[in-house]
């Protein structure tokens, strides 16, 4: 696999070693970033953790699945992946509770009115960075159908 790691790196925001680093371009529908890599003269799109995480680590067989100790489909910080199996990745989504959606906090629902207030970040802007499945989650919050019990 060639990877284009200055490019690769341009789109993920770094922040500190035990902060997520999000990835700030196009995600799957379960909110997994997404990169273009060449395989085989091929180019491929491969979810950016994954690609993070072979930049830290180096090449792992397609049957190792990459999971995130974050708990957060779009960060891209080496510090929260680990390797295991497919097995290993559905247990990790059932005692996490979730399948694909981000979980938010208090903190974040406050964070998301006041960026959006702001007036600089759209809705898919707002998704990307929360790890969201789509921009109507973001467009609930701000028209308070869900979260309303969260003083803003
Ligand atoms: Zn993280």
């Amino acid at each position: 696999m060639i990877i284009n790691k200055s490019l690769f790196l341009s789109h993920v925001d770094v922040r500190g070693p035990d902060e997520c680093w999000l990835w700030e371009l196009a995600c799957d529908k379960n909110g997994y970033g997404l990169f273009t890599v060449r395989i085989k003269g091929q180019w491929r799109k491969r979810n950016s953790h994954r690609v993070a995480y072979i930049i830290a680590n180096g090449t792992i067989s397609n049957r190792v699945c990459v999971l995130h100790t974050c708990d957060n489909p779009p960060c891209c910080n080496p510090n929260h992946l680990f390797k295991g199996t497919h097995q290993d990745n559905m247990l990790d989504r059932d005692r996490k509770g979730r399948s694909g959606s981000a979980k938010l906090r208090e903190a974040d629902v406050r964070e998301i009115f006041t960026l959006y207030n702001m007036g600089n970040w759209t809705y898919e802007e707002l998704r990307v960075r929360y790890g969201l499945f789509n921009e109507e989650s973001i467009g609930r919050i701000i028209r308070r159908k869900t979260w309303r019990h969260v003083p803003i």
